[in-house]
């Protein structure tokens, strides 16, 4: 029996911006570089943000400049900020999903556990108020590591304050699924977030009735 569920935001909660969007597109032509070059030095970067070493507006900026921007390109942060949140977008299902968790499963420990910079999940926050959805915050910037290694794991399980031995893994990337499975946990793939909350119902055993269905945030 489930005591903990661990659940990823990009592509469960919310959109993956940087992959399903034009985000990259468009910050590329504003700074004159590169959209393939600029993905793959930000691939290069990506943890360095995702841990909280440093902020994502620089690492972004770095990016550029590596991916034929000019030299000593600038970029403006609120610019930066108003295209994240124009590209990002809300999955109701998954909120209704936590609703419908806290229905029938107030014991359940809800985990966040996503590979994100602190400074986008506070974008994503002043909108939608996700972080406080949850018992505990376990993201990449949060713990210092990035998932699926077992070092994250391991950071998250303190956090948690409990071994993971009951809990289930919520991703929508069937890569960090494997990963984690390799790792001991029980996985769900998300693979429709608009179903989620017919999954986590069947998942936790409880019957899923019109309120735990009807999309919302
Ligand atoms: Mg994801």
């Amino acid at each position: 029996m489930a005591d903990t569920i661990l659940m990823d935001a990009g592509g469960v909660l919310f959109n993956n911006v940087t992959e399903e969007t034009d985000f990259l597109d468009r910050l590329a032509a504003r700074h004159g570089a590169d959209t393939q070059r600029l993905r793959g030095e930000i691939d290069a970067r990506d943890a360095a943000y995702e841990t909280g070493r440093a902020h994502v507006h620089d690492v972004l900026r770095d990016a550029l400049a590596a991916a034929g921007a000019p030299a000593g390109v600038a970029v403006d942060a609120r610019w930066l900020d108003d295209l994240y949140r124009d590209c990002l977008a809300v999955h109701p299902g998954a909120f209704t999903a936590i609703d419908g968790i806290r229905r029938h499963r107030p014991d359940i420990l809800l985990v966040l556990t996503n590979n994100e910079a602190a400074h986008w999940d506070r974008v994503k926050d002043d909108r939608y108020g996700h972080l406080g959805r949850f018992d505990v915050i376990a993201s990449s910037w949060q713990v210092g590591e990035v998932k699926p290694t077992g070092e994250f794991f391991e950071a998250v399980a303190r956090r948690c304050g409990r071994p993971l031995d009951d809990a289930v893994l919520l991703d929508d990337n069937p890569d960090v699924l494997a990963e984690a499975r390799h790792h001991g946990l029980r996985t769900l793939h998300v693979e429709s977030p608009a179903t989620l909350p017919e999954a986590v119902a069947r998942l936790l055993d409880f019957p899923a009735t019109a309120a735990d269905t009807k999309g919302r945030t």
